[in-house]
């Protein structure tokens, strides 16, 4: 499954989730998320560069600036499950 980025609209609006952007898996047929699904902020989906790795080292380094490594955990979880 593809795995789409987003940012917030309103920054001023954005929790911890998605204020530094965020994630988010879905089919190629889920509509975009409008809202944040942690605190319902308006999102918009970011069209992802033509290189899918420099885009997500950027994200993650944003992640990481801001204080937030709920992506990376995620990551590891999910990676350790499949062993
Ligand atoms: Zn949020």
């Amino acid at each position: 499954m593809p795995i789409y980025a987003y940012e917030p609209r309103d920054a001023g609006r954005a929790c911890p989730h998605c204020r530094a952007g965020f994630e988010q898996m879905q089919r190629m047929a889920d509509a975009p998320l409008k809202t944040c699904p942690e605190c319902g902020a308006p999102v918009r989906r970011v069209v992802a560069a033509p290189s899918v790795g420099s885009s997500k080292t950027s994200l993650d380094r944003r992640a990481k600036d801001a204080g937030f490594h709920q992506l990376k955990k995620l990551g590891t979880g999910e990676y350790e499950k499949t062993y």
